[in-house]
């Protein structure tokens, strides 16, 4: 095989590419519009519509799209062909600048919330330069955003890019005031860490639960679970190191810097973690990366699964979003430096996250929700629901010092002024690790913990990032008006702490105690399901939040809540009748066959012997029939109450209805037929069970 130096990246038009397919006036037109924002002017689009393709074609590249990632949470593409037909049954390859820039689509049947009526059926997408293109299976993507006719965002992207806008222009002004003149531009990078779980193709062919709905909704738990911790970076099994193999490579190929890859907590799980990028571009990383797991999985008689829970009493997956600050000079904000003034700036920064994460923590919290996520926030596996802050002891105590006036320990005795110059000293590697916090500083960027497997991280980052813009905004206009600076942030700072250390937490987030502390004493959200938090996406703050930073309208926001309304009641009703149609037509005719047969047996043998005593087939026999009479019985009710359900008008009164009467009675569905498991013969089982999809062939 090629060297990696040389193969990675070969299927993007990056920066590489573009510099030796350019001509250089066009390229530093190029860089200009991606660097400092500048439009793109139509000749310079046809070049590069015209580079693309040439490098693309190639490269065996027939088709083009523009992919984009509609609110569905997958991504979505339309292929067009670059033939075009020039008469006499000739074709040549084409592609132009305005087919670069802009498409047109017929989405109508694309999630809008409202937002285009399904007789407009006309969604727009538009090129998003800062994303590079790339080649899959033949075909030319070209990251975009996609919007209606009328501008507004249909999709996940465009609202990041605004986010991003919205937290340049905030950060830029505050280095400004800072002294800072070199700075041109602010953005986030972001490195997302992927959990997932790898199981066996023709076992999960067997079981509707995961192919409708890509968890099992029933399942007897093997008598080994995760209680030995063997698995955490236990040695990886031969098949899943090929499955590695071939997912680094068609990841490196599209120039994704894969980092790590090692066995998860629970069995079958694994995680991956390519190297930090700027946001935007991660968000499509990651999108890219699900996909190809996805693909790569089913090549090697495997599937990859993404949901949040995939197996009750085994740890989930989820996604850890890192987050910093970084200027187009090279620093990153968050990284506490070691000289007073960066600590100034250092500290101006960490308090600007900390009031963005107390204030719209509900924001924080609803950016991770889904029917999946659910399952596994709080669950003593994952961050509890209630958003809160881990700095590490050696950071707060330097806040707390600043709050409390008083000398910070780790600097001896002298007095504390809180100038720009006069400062702590912050020693860099200063936190200690907690695996519990929902949102940890990590030494230089804050860990966003409470993101599903599954998730896009576009939502996150647009919460973050546009809270974070508003705590910058503030302080922009306060130190602006100062004729004192130093003693202007020596009082911001302070303040802002005092304001908002009640999300600060450094202890136990898994604690009963903590939840009651968090609720009663800090009066922090303890927001568990979808529909406790997404209503709060219409709070007039929120609302107000994302128009002063114009990343939603009001209109936005409301199509949004409603689509992950929609999409949390149409899963649990895919559950729901997943688990009803198992149950007819598996569990209960295998149940009953299983009994019949012990019932025959027994007959068999009173026949032989009359006086024989009751043994193993009598009480499984009679609990079986119990079950089976409890399942069916069960079983209808379910029915009865997804058809209730589905007729509730109002969506978060029928979100409610799903978490509180779906749900529940699913559940104790489940433990019967789970209870029926134990008793069935294992060859009598209609689908397979728990160790042979955690422990066996794999
Ligand atoms: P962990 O110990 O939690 O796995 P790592 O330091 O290994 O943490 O990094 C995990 C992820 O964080 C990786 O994707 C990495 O690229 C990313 N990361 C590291 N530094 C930064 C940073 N300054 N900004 C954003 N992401 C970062
Ligand atoms: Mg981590």
């Amino acid at each position: 095989m090629e060297k990696l130096t040389e193969y990675f990246g070969c299927m993007v038009f990056g920066d590489k590419a573009m510099r030796q397919t350019l001509a250089p006036e066009i390229y530093t037109a190029f860089r200009r519009t991606v660097d400092e924002g500048l439009p793109l002017d139509p000749a310079a689009a046809e070049s590069i519509a015209e580079a693309m393709k040439e490098w693309a074609v190639s490269k065996g590249a027939t088709h083009y799209t523009h992919w984009f990632q509609p609110m569905t949470g997958v991504t979505a593409e339309k292929h067009d062909s670059f033939l075009t037909p020039v008469g006499d049954g000739e074709v040549i390859m084409k592609f132009s600048g305005k087919e670069l820039i802009s498409g047109e689509s017929d989405a109508s049947s694309l999630p809008s919330g409202g937002l285009r009526a399904t007789f407009e059926a006309r969604g727009y997408t538009a090129w998003d330069p800062t994303s590079n293109a790339f080649i899959k299976d033949n075909v030319l993507c070209i990251p975009t955003a996609f919007c209606s006719y009328g501008g507004l965002a249909l999709d996940k992207k465009t609202p990041l890019l605004r986010s991003m806008e919205a937290l340049d222009r905030q950060a830029v002004r505050t280095l400004r005031l800072l002294g800072d003149t070199d700075v041109k531009s602010v953005f986030p990078n972001v490195g997302a860490e992927q959990e997932y779980f790898l199981v066996d193709k023709e076992l999960y062919d067997k079981r509707p639960d995961l192919v409708f709905t890509g968890r099992t909704l029933f399942g007897a738990m093997p008598p080994k679970g995760q209680e030995l911790d063997d698995h955490y970076y236990g040695a990886i099994k031969q098949r899943v190191s090929e499955y590695f193999r071939e997912l680094d490579t068609e990841l490196w190929k599209l120039g994704i810097p894969v980092r790590t890859e090692h066995n998860e907590v629970a069995p079958s799980q694994h995680e991956l973690a390519p190297y930090y990028c700027k946001c935007s571009v991660a968000a499509d990383q990651n999108q890219l990366i699900m996909e190809i797991m996805q693909n790569v999985a089913k090549r090697n008689g495997l599937v990859c699964l993404l949901h949040e829970k995939p197996f009750r009493g085994v740890n989930g997956s989820g996604k850890h979003n890192n987050w910093s600050l970084c200027t187009d000079t090279g620093v990153n904000l968050l990284s506490p430096g070691d000289t007073p003034h960066k600590n100034a700036r250092f500290l101006l920064f960490l308090c600007a996250v900390i009031k963005a994460v107390d204030e719209y923590s509900d924001l924080l919290r609803l950016s991770v929700a889904s029917a999946g996520n659910d399952m596994r926030l709080g669950a003593n596996e994952a961050p509890p629901a209630v958003v809160s802050m881990f700095l590490g002891d050696e950071l707060t105590a330097v806040l707390d010092s600043i709050d409390n006036e008083t000398p910070y320990a780790g600097m001896g005795k002298k007095q504390l002024r809180l100038g720009a110059d006069i400062l702590p000293r912050i020693p860099q590697d200063s936190t200690d690790r907690n695996r519990t916090s929902p949102f940890a500083f990590t030494g230089n960027k804050f860990e966003f913990r409470m993101l599903g497997s599954a998730d896009s991280i576009a939502c996150a980052n647009i919460m973050i990032n546009t809270a974070v813009a508003d705590s910058l905004m503030a302080f922009n206009a306060e130190l602006e008006k100062a004729s004192d600076l130093n003693a202007a942030l020596q009082s911001l700072i302070r303040r802002t702490y005092r304001e908002h250390k009640r999300v600060v937490f450094n202890g136990n987030g898994y604690g009963e105690e903590w939840l009651n502390e968090a609720v009663k004493e800090r009066g922090l959200y303890d927001l568990r399901t979808v529909p406790d938090c997404l209503p709060r996406y219409l709070d007039q703050k929120n609302i107000d939040l994302f128009a002063r930073h114009k990343v939603f309208t009001s209109a936005e926001v409301a199509s949004r809540c409603e689509i992950i309304l929609e999409n949390y009641c149409k899963h649990i009703n895919i559950e729901a009748r997943t688990a009803i149609g198992m149950v007819m037509r598996d569990f209960l005719p295998a149940i009953s066959r299983f009994a019949s047969e012990l019932g025959g047996a027994i007959d068999t043998r009173r026949a032989a012997d009359p006086t024989l005593a009751n043994g193993y087939e009598d009480a499984v026999y009679r609990r079986l029939n119990e079950l089976c009479t409890d399942i069916y019985a069960h079983n209808e009710a379910l029915r009865t109450a997804v058809r209730r359900t589905r007729s509730v008008e109002d969506i978060t009164e029928r979100a409610i209805s799903c978490r509180d009467t779906v749900l529940p009675l699913m559940d104790r569905l489940r433990a019967l037929v789970d209870e029926a498991e134990t008793h069935v013969a294992k060859d009598r089982w209609p689908v397979p069970t728990y160790s042979d999809l955690l422990f066996s062939k794999i």
